[in-house]
């Protein structure tokens, strides 16, 4: 019987489950293969080394054999560490909960096909945790410039309704961004335009001053969820147990 190629891939482990008596089904998200199901067998033995690699917030190289066809689980057989990220978010609260929510945004966002851009935005947005940068902006960082690579691009300057030039002083989600006085619909948000600037900065991968955080957070969380909720989920969310 003909199997698929076995590949190596950069990895990092999104969830895991526990699987008969001494193995894990494990949600990688790959840089070439996109989200990616595997049960790692044996791992949760006590001297795994192999399991220990296979934990969050480790930027892993990855060996997977795939399931024979797309309904069975691939196996992983080997993980090698490529940058641990693990201490410095795991052991700090608003950096580990960041990092969880960059993580679940990035399930989210993924479909089971390559895609580099948004792994390479998980990496840098763990290594700006590990650094130690401001935990909230760095996450809003991540959902701003992840949400507009999977095209739902905030207008943060221009009304994101009738194109009138900012800066404006309420956001609308549904909208997809700035809002003016005259457009403004239900369900828009107060903003202080500094705060769109700031938006504005993170959503084109500028350095920000970490100002108008609270605001900042509420919108970009908002702009989020409603993108989320709003029929592309099913098509962006993998339903296989
Ligand atoms: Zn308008």
């Amino acid at each position: 019987m003909a199997s698929r190629p076995s590949w190596r891939d950069r990895a990092f482990v999104v969830r895991t489950y526990d699987f008969a008596e001494a193995d894990r089904v494990v949600v990688l998200l790959t840089r070439e293969h996109g989200l990616v199901r595997g049960v790692a067998k044996g791992v949760r033995k006590a001297k795994s080394r192999f399991g220990s690699r296979l934990q969050p917030f480790v930027d892993i190289n990855v060996q997977v054999y795939p399931g024979r066809d797309h309904s069975k689980l691939a196996t992983i057989t080997g993980a090698d560490t490529v940058a641990y990220f693990g201490h410095q978010i795991v052991d700090d609260f608003d950096r580990y909960t960041a990092a969880c929510a960059v993580m679940e945004t990035a399930e989210k966002l993924a479909f089971e096909e390559a895609d580099p851009v948004l792994f390479d935005l998980v990496a840098a947005a763990l290594e700006r945790l590990r650094a130690g940068e401001h935990p909230t902006m760095v996450l809003d960082a991540f959902i701003l410039q992840a949400t507009e690579h999977a095209g739902w691009g905030l207008s943060l300057f221009n009304c994101a309704n009738c194109a009138a030039p900012g800066p404006h002083k309420a956001f609308n989600p549904a909208v997809g961004g700035a809002v003016c006085t005259n457009c403004r619909p239900p369900g828009s948000f107060d903003i202080d335009p500094e705060a769109l600037h700031t938006m504005w900065l993170l959503q084109n991968g500028h350095a920000a001053q970490a100002e108008h955080v609270g605001q900042v957070h509420r919108v970009t969380a908002a702009h989020l969820q409603f993108n989320l909720e709003s029929g592309v989920t099913s098509l962006r969310i993998m339903e296989q147990a």
